[in-house]
């Protein structure tokens, strides 16, 4: 069996930025696990699918995503400009925070901050970076029918309900 479309896969790995090698993320740390997905239903960013496919069980691929293939470039007009008093007077530059607009959560970080304005970004803090991932196929499965309607695993790693 091989990683292709509709099938469910384990996976560990380790991403970290190609430039200085400092991880962002990974399945290995303390109180990780390897993540369970359903291959093409948008769980995971795309690129990350597709550098991936075709693998079989124990293969390890280590590949480099531009941003376009990750989480987009950054946007100069996802920056918003806030009232400074609708925050608390504890404010600092790095901060994040969740707005809700139209009942979605979107999270954003605060970069600049002045007397009577907050520079907001909401842009994804992966925005414009190039990621590098080292992945090993743990396990690959067939998807059952449920998890295919809903477009997500079920069980171990996935959802409950
Ligand atoms: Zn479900």
């Amino acid at each position: 069996m091989i990683v292709e479309l509709n099938k469910v896969v384990t996976v560990d790995y380790v991403g970290y930025f190609p430039e200085n090698k400092e991880i962002f993320d990974s399945s290995k740390g303390e109180g990780r696990e390897p993540i369970t997905f359903l291959i093409g239903h948008q769980n995971m960013i795309l690129g990350f699918e597709e550098e991936i496919l075709g693998s079989k069980t124990g293969e390890k691929r280590i590949f480099t995503l531009d941003p376009e293939r990750a989480y987009g470039h950054r946007e100069e007009d996802r920056v918003l400009q806030m009232e400074r008093g609708q925050f608390t007077d504890e404010l600092e530059v790095g901060m994040q925070f969740q707005a809700e607009v139209q009942g979605m959560p979107m999270p954003f970080e605060v970069i600049e901050i002045n007397e009577l304005e907050v520079s907001c970004d909401f842009n994804h803090p992966m925005a414009g970076k190039a990621l590098t991932f080292e992945v090993e196929i743990l396990s690959i499965r067939n998807a059952e029918e449920e998890e295919l309607t809903h477009g997500h695993v079920h069980g171990p790693g996935g959802h409950h309900h």
